[in-house]
Order: C-alpha cells, then sequence, then structure tokens
C-alpha cells in the first residue's frame, strides 16, 4: 500500500473543488515545499493570511510578511514528525517557518527549549528564519498550512491540507513516531490515518502523554520502508500555547517527560 495522495471530489464551498487535475505527488522534498508555498485551495484562509500580511502588527511593521502557506522544517532523515495546529497570523505567517516569531516565551520558543533540551534542536528560541536553528532527528509541520482566522481552521480546511503532510511524509521515510502537538493535531493525523488503515472507533483519546501504537493496526505495512511506511506510534502532547503554558496546564516538565521517551539519532 502506498501513500498515495487522493483527489477528493468536493468540498465545502470554502474550499476549492479538487475535480479536474489530480493533486500532484512530487518527486522530492523540495518539490512539495514548493507545492505548499504555491497552494490556493482555500480561498478564505489564503485571503486572511494575505490581509494580516498587508496590515501587520504595529511591532512588525519593518517586516515584510510571508503570508504564505507555511512548509514544513527539519531533518529529512528524522524519526520524530512533532504536527502542530497552523501557524499563528504574526508568526509563522510573518516569519515563513513553522513555530518561529511567536514572540519571547510564545509558543515556538517552549517548544523549542523542549527539543535543545532532548537534543533534537541546537537552540532553546525560534526567533528568525535566519537565527540558525537546525533540527537533528525531528521535523515539525503543521496541519494546517494557513493562519486560520481566532486559530480555527474549517474542517474541510483541515482535510484539504492533510494531502501536503502526506506529501511531505512520502520523503521522510524515517519517521515512526508523530507527536501530535494538541488534540486537533492529534485527530487530523487520525483522519490522515484512516486514508490507509481501518482507524478503531471511538478513536484514541487524546491527552498529554497518550499514545496510541498504529503497528498493530490491521493492514498496516509494518517494517516496511519508504512511501509504504507508516510511522509505529502516535503520541498527545499538549499544545505549547501561551494559554496552556501560562496557565500552568502544561509545563517545561511536562515536556521532557514526554520528550525524553522519544527516539533519538539512528
Ligand atoms: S490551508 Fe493548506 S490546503 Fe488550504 S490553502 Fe493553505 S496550504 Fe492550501
Amino acid at each position: 500500500m502506498t501513500f498515495l495522495l487522493v483527489a477528493r471530489q468536493s468540498y465545502h464551498c470554502s474550499v476549492k473543488s479538487r475535480k479536474g487535475p489530480r493533486f500532484r505527488h512530487p518527486s522530492s522534498l523540495s518539490a512539495v515545499t514548493t507545492q505548499i508555498t504555491s497552494c490556493e485551495r482555500c480561498p478564505r484562509l489564503r485571503a486572511y493570511c494575505r490581509g494580516v500580511a498587508a496590515a501587520k502588527r504595529a511591532a512588525y511593521r519593518d517586516w515584510t510578511y510571508w503570508g504564505r502557506p507555511v512548509p514544513g522544517f527539519g531533518d529529512p532523515r528524522a524519526r520524530v514528525l512533532f504536527l502542530g495546529l497552523a501557524p499563528a497570523a504574526h508568526g509563522a505567517n510573518r516569519t515563513g517557518r513553522v513555530f518561529t516569531g511567536d514572540g519571547r516565551g510564545g509558543s515556538g520558543d517552549f517548544l523549542m527549549a523542549a527539543l535543545h533540551r532532548a537534543g533534537f534542536a541546537n537552540r532553546d528560541t525560534s526567533d528568525h528564519p535566519d537565527d540558525g536553528l537546525v533540527l537533528t532527528g525531528a521535523y515539525i509541520a503543521a496541519a494546517v498550512r494557513c493562519a486560520p482566522p481566532q486559530n480555527k481552521p474549517t474542517p474541510d480546511e483541515v482535510s484539504a491540507c492533510l494531502d501536503h503532510l502526506e506529501a511531505e511524509l512520502a520523503h521522510l521515510p524515517r519517521v515512526d513516531t508523530v507527536v501530535a502537538l494538541g488534540k486537533i493535531a492529534w485527530d487530523a493525523w487520525l483522519q490522515l490515518l484512516s486514508r490507509r488503515v481501518a482507524v478503531p472507533r471511538p478513536r484514541p483519546v487524546f491527552g498529554h502523554g497518550a499514545v496510541f501504537d498504529m503497528r498493530a493496526l490491521p493492514g498496516t505495512p509494518a517494517g516496511s520502508r519508504g512511501s509504504a511506511r507508516l510511522p509505529g506510534r502516535l503520541v498527545g502532547c499538549y499544545h505549547p500555547s501561551r494559554q496552556n503554558t501560562n496557565t500552568g496546564k502544561v509545563t517545561a516538565r511536562m515536556y521532557d517527560a514526554v520528550f525524553t521517551s522519544l527516539p533519538t539519532g539512528d
């Protein structure tokens, strides 16, 4: 079974129909990036991102905002994929790199500090696409690549954007663990997984530290390599939003407890 891109027949009116030409399956990770950054499938989200980029926040008035869909970034040999929700309007939608530019102590810094402590990142902050950040053994992506109003993508927008994650995964053949940063990312991964195998119902429940072993699912090509290979584990982790970190719902110690259990290196 291959991780093929599937052209869906139609969507809610806010998402462009994918009748007509099939979604192309790029031949390299860089080609996937190009496809993502030029995507216009969701008119509502594209209009919102462009609008934010044009209006800007006063603190960033000297920036030329990215304003386009944000691809994943990290180590192509990663064993762990960290999956977030979507770019922040004045974070990744401004900088063009996921979990980057969320401000001092924001989501990106909290996540990067934890990745640094666990040995996945060479820096403990994520400010700017030219800050020298290098990930080793980790790749970070978002379930939805365009910043949504109020951080709330519609189900159709999530579904449309999962094709991009599917395409990226086809070029990340060593990923064996997916860390879902928040319930929306968890649910999005299960939705993507259900395109390939039968996901049990009721669906596995999201929680911080929750683990769903995907290797036992019927139809899982366990042990196979390349684009046919499925990651083995889904791990839940509360999102590093200020709302969670400032209220103590999630702490650095809680992140360390999850991250130190993840595979690193070869
Ligand atoms: S959210 Fe995803 S599918 Fe929709 S326009 Fe952005 S990149 Fe394309």
